[in-house]
């Protein structure tokens, strides 16, 4: 049985201070709630190691929103997995569309920095997701077949299977189009199934597959409910705390 995760991205938002607050009101709200599912909250670099301190001892784990590859060199305003593993961070959202569209990464750099986020024992949640064109054409599925293809190239199948896949409609991030639960588990299906044809249906069995995009309290019960989705990847909501409370109790 896949255990759900409920990650939050709270993107280029937030302090320390607010940030500090926040992590206070949900890890006071789950207090020693008895969850069936891992919750993660990603702040921006400069508030992880106060989130970490925060969440200790709590059901909360703290990931980073991006990392370089490279242990260390000259990456001027790059952070290392080594500098995360540091402070104590545990998961790390790569290939987020927002990278990708605004930072150029490819799914080359993708697959260096799951192979090096494995290395260093920290837990990938790896973006993918179509473009509203994409879908429009009919591409979607191959697109991110092909996504996923180059992004776990020579990446073995014991790790594969300890993935978290994040599936990221483009055209459903930010702008509160989400996608309807039907087109969702379409889509983590054949994710599903594609890991399946690339190694075996024990691997596509064990790997977990969020949906992201305008998940909110009021349609994550829907999205959670469906068989190959196995969680969900938060951005907006993820900085109110009634909401991202609320769609971590829609994973129960
Ligand atoms: C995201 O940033 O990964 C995301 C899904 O954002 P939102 O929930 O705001 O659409």
């Amino acid at each position: 049985m896949r255990k759900q995760v409920i990650a939050g991205n709270w993107k280029m938002n937030g302090t320390i201070a607010s940030g500090s607050i926040l992590i206070e009101a949900f890890t006071s709200f789950l207090g020693d709630k008895d969850l069936d599912c891992e919750i993660v909250v990603c702040p921006p670099f400069t508030a992880l190691e106060r989130a970490v301190s925060l969440t200790k001892n709590t059901q909360v784990s703290v990931g980073a929103q991006n990392m370089d590859y490279h242990d260390a060199g000259a990456f001027t305003g790059e952070v290392s997995p080594l500098m995360l593993m540091e402070i104590g961070v545990s998961y790390v959202i790569i290939g987020h569309s927002e990278r990708r569209e605004y930072y150029g990464e490819t799914d080359a750099m993708v697959n260096e920095k799951i192979k090096s986020a494995f290395f260093h024992s920290l837990q990938p949640i790896v973006c993918v997701g179509e473009s509203l064109e994409q879908r429009e054409a009919n591409e979607t599925i191959s697109f991110i077949h092909g996504q996923l293809k180059r992004a776990l190239q020579d990446i073995p199948a014991d790790q594969v299977e300890k993935l978290i896949i994040a599936y990221e409609p483009i055209w459903a991030i930010g702008t509160g189009k989400t996608a309807t639960a039907d087109q969702a588990e379409e889509v983590c299906k054949s994710i599903r199934e594609y890991i399946a044809e690339l190694y075996t249906p024990n691997v596509a069995d064990l790997v977990r597959i969020q949906y992201g995009g305008s998940v909110k309290a009021n349609n994550a019960r829907e999205i959670l409910s469906e068989p190959n989705i196995d969680g969900a990847l938060v951005g907006g909501a993820s900085l109110i705390v009634d909401e991202f409370n609320e769609i971590i109790m829609a994973a129960q």
